[in-house]
């Protein structure tokens, strides 16, 4: 079971979280997954990015604001002093550890990859003891532990991969004796180890990936994302406002809705569950009576095939091309290979076949740079004209219809194009993948509410939902 930063978000929160575990513990080996305490990793990185600057106060002033916060918690939280004093005790070691590392940066003025690792994985270590101390005042016997004892991972700090067999090994080594004696272990999401021992992180918003890591290290029988959603839904409620909840989807599709930023999970997050088809739901903490969606392997098939919609707006359009590009067959490698340098993830590709124009759509985070490393690459082929522009829109969003059952269904892109024609709705770009699970467009920013409600109605969304 892993609980994000909200359902951990104060004394309050933890406290439902835990007893969701300590009932699911009377019942079952559970190992409970925690994030940072909401909020805190955003704080975590921007003291970093201040210390970088030569700021000494900004760290010494988190690191206290956080004395504060994970004390009271505690506080509210435990009765005993024999239950409180060693998470004290903890607790200060870790912010002992937070001042040393921002000290250092403002000393040196200097955050690497690594330090930033370090640095923004505290709030995952200080949340996990209190978690712990949570579940045995209800009873439980909790167990705190840093996953950089569990999940193994290469040394590409910011965004680690995990390393299966390694985690394997060191997770069932370390948990399943704890899990036969009824010990619930508490881990900290978000991070793991090199093989050197260096913590690394595995990407912002990771602590869902962890969860399923170790759930299929474990070889768990599913695996609960416990969030403050009621699920997987048929679109963002903000722009629609009778989008339902999914009851089952299979893992191709909640994958596709990750990656298209329905921030329901981290995109990676299915990809440990997929090969032992553990089953996923997503469930909601502060509302634990309501079912959920379940993703499994098959999911379950809806009228239509189209099962959700999801926008994606922090991103940017990059357009490469000009009429000299045609017939240059490595325009497109080195334009991706480029992109792959920079661990720029591209979320949609287009090109038409006169071949005058490729365009891609990388995260708002990634398109001044991949700009700049594109304008480098392609240096002298714009000095000779034969590329003749490299250009970024950033005012624009993605839209996908994503639905497993679409495959083989003919004319769901007519309708889609259809209806938002009649919206008026221009399209920029158009992409849909062989598999056929999703048809993603490109709008302009300011169309995609508009677009959302158009798709949601043309499909009958919000009725065709059983539950
Ligand atoms: N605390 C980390 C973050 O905010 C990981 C997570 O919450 O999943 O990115
Ligand atoms: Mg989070």
């Amino acid at each position: 079971m892993k609980f994000g930063g909200t359902s951990v978000g104060d004394a309050t929160c933890i406290r439902r979280s835990a007893r969701i575990v300590s009932e699911a513990a009377k019942q079952h080996r559970v190992t409970a997954v925690v994030s940072a305490m909401s909020g805190v990793t955003n704080r975590l990185i921007d003291a970093a990015h201040q210390a970088k600057r030569g700021d000494r106060e900004a760290g010494k002033a988190l690191t206290e604001a956080l004395r504060k916060q994970h004390l009271e918690a505690l506080d509210a939280l435990t009765g005993s002093p024999e239950g409180k004093i060693p998470v004290q005790r903890r607790i200060e070691e870790i912010l002992a550890e937070a001042s040393r590392l921002y000290e250092g940066t403002a000393l040196l003025r200097e955050l690497t990859p690594r330090t930033l690792d370090a640095i923004s994985s505290l709030g995952e270590r200080l949340c996990a003891p209190i978690f712990a101390a949570a579940l045995a005042e209800l009873g439980a016997r909790g167990d705190a532990i840093e996953a950089t004892e569990l999940i193994m991972t290469d040394s590409f700090h910011g965004g680690a991969e995990p390393l299966a067999e390694a985690t394997r090994g060191k997770s069932q080594k370390r948990l399943g004796p704890l899990l036969k004696e009824g010990i619930v272990p508490v881990v900290t999401g978000f991070i793991g180890a090199a093989a050197d021992g260096a913590l690394t992180t595995l990407g912002r918003g990771g602590s869902d990936y962890s969860a399923t890591i170790l759930g299929a290290a474990l070889d768990a029988d599913e695996i609960i994302i416990w969030t403050d959603v009621d699920g997987v839904l048929t679109a963002d409620p903000r722009l629609v406002s009778d989008a339902r909840t999914i009851p089952e989807i299979s893992y191709r599709e909640a994958a596709e809705l990750a990656y298209f930023g329905a921030k329901v999970l981290h995109p990676k997050t299915l990809r440990p569950a997929v090969p032992a088809s553990i089953p996923v739901w997503i469930r909601n903490s502060f509302a634990p009576e309501k079912a959920g969606t379940k993703i499994t392997a098959k999911g379950k098939s809806i009228g239509g095939g189209v099962k959700a919609l999801t926008a994606i707006r922090d991103v940017a359009l990059i357009s490469v091309g000009g009429p000299g590009i045609v017939g240059v067959t490595d325009v497109v490698g080195r334009t991706f290979s480029t992109t792959a340098e920079l661990r720029a993830e591209v979320l949609l590709i287009s090109q038409s076949s006169s071949q005058n124009d490729i365009c891609f759509i990388v995260a708002k985070a990634h398109s001044q740079s991949a700009l700049a490393a594109l304008r480098r690459e392609f240096e002298q082929d714009l000095a000779h004209e034969v590329v003749d522009h490299i250009t970024m829109d950033p005012e624009i969003a993605i839209v996908a219809v994503v639905g497993e059952n679409m495959r083989g269904t003919p004319g769901v892109a007519g309708r889609t194009f259809h209806c938002l024609g009649q919206e008026g709705v221009n399209i920029i770009a158009i992409a849909q993948g062989s598999s056929e699970t999703n048809i993603s467009f490109v709008v302009s920013d300011h169309a995609v509410k508009q677009a959302l409600l158009a798709a949601h109605r043309e499909f009958g969304l919000a009725n065709s939902q059983p539950g």
